[in-house]
């Protein structure tokens, strides 16, 4: 299959166009690029499976343009479902809810709930509403691969895997959605992202962090290996132990790569890096693109600690996963 990069109105239309037709397309979003199909095409969304390599046990999220794709989805929205729509839809945040019958079980991976989202990026929303139904979209990387937050990113794994794919340059955020969990009692962080537990906490009055640990797997995803690059992955606590893991790699005759914010870099003694910038948001933009260079250039990546302040809390959760929980 030739895979087709587009931009613009001509993207659009012809991305609906296949979407009509069952295929799978990849666009846009402000968080990372998603591989979409039709979440009501249950032949299109196997597409999705078979492009990513994804598990089937592994859920998709829904996407919709605007409030009107809710009713297709669920039949029940809490109150507090309303309360974080309103506070942060649209924009960079899932919503677990009830599913309505029609939402096929292949979508949700036989769970009774949905995952909802509705993007805010331009890109995403014309081409949701072009497509006049949901769509149920994961990253659109390889299963296990380093999400994809450029066009370039998601031509690397799908070239010859997808009909197409829409570009609409470097995602702003970064990194994938907050999932949070309204289907229970206790509203409960799924997935950490930039809308923070301290944001949703403001609107809910209480809600339970994701621990780290995985009890009951309520999100069967959170069970894989994820953000994986391609060679050795570790985080380093601070400069010292940076710059320590950097030379004992070289000394074995690999070739080291430091991933660190601008003021951590100035400390490196001219080691190989690649500088996410300074401000946590920076942080969080570039941590994709920086895992996706390091696995080209390097063969041992070793990215910073970034600490558990606010969005960095979630950039730090994408990169244990990452290193596989290794630290130096
Ligand atoms: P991705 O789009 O690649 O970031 O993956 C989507 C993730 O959303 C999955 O790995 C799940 O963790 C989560 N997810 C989607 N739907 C549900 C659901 N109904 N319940 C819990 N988690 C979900
Ligand atoms: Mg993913």
């Amino acid at each position: 299959m030739r895979t087709l990069v587009l931009k613009g109105k001509e993207a659009i239309k012809k991305g609906a166009e296949l979407i009509a037709l069952g295929e799978v397309v990849a666009f846009p979003t402000e968080t990372v690029y998603g591989l979409g199909a039709d979440a009501f095409n249950e032949e299109a969304v196997k597409k999705i499976f078979a492009a990513k390599g994804r598990p089937s046990d592994n859920p998709l999220i829904v996407h919709i343009a605007d409030i009107s794709g809710l009713e297709k989805l669920t039949e029940e929205v809490s109150e507090g479902a309303k309360a974080v729509m309103s506070a942060f839809m649209p924009g960079p945040i899932t919503v677990i809810m009830k599913r309505s019958k029609k939402v096929p079980l292949s979508v949700t991976a036989g769970l009774e709930t949905v995952g909802i989202r509705m993007p805010s990026h331009p890109v995403a929303r014309e081409f949701i509403k072009a497509c006049g139904t949901p769509i149920a979209a994961p990253s659109a990387n390889r299963s296990t691969h380093i999400s994809p937050t450029s066009a370039e990113h998601v031509f690397e794994d799908m070239d010859g895997r997808v009909p197409l794919i829409i570009d609409g340059g470097d995602c702003e955020v970064g990194i994938e959605s907050t999932i949070i969990d309204m289907s229970t009692g206790v509203p409960t962080i799924l997935r950490p992202g930039a809308i923070t537990a301290e944001m949703l906490a403001k609107i809910l009055g209480a809600v339970k962090t994701f621990s780290g640990k995985v009890v009951v797997a309520k999100a069967p995803g959170m069970k894989y290996k994820h953000y994986a690059p391609s060679c050795e992955t570790v985080v380093a606590t601070d400069v010292d132990s940076a710059a320590q893991a950097y030379d004992d790699a070289a000394e074995k005759g690999l070739v080291p790569v430091i991933i660190a914010r601008s003021s951590t870099a100035a400390k490196l003694g001219g080691r190989t890096h690649i500088d996410v910038g300074d401000t946590d948001a920076d942080v969080c933009r570039n941590i994709y693109a920086a895992l996706h260079r390091a696995e080209k250039i390097a063969g041992f990546i070793i990215c910073e600690h970034f600490g558990e302040k606010g969005v960095c809390g979630s950039v730090m959760n994408r990169v244990m996963k990452s290193a596989g929980g290794k630290t130096v």
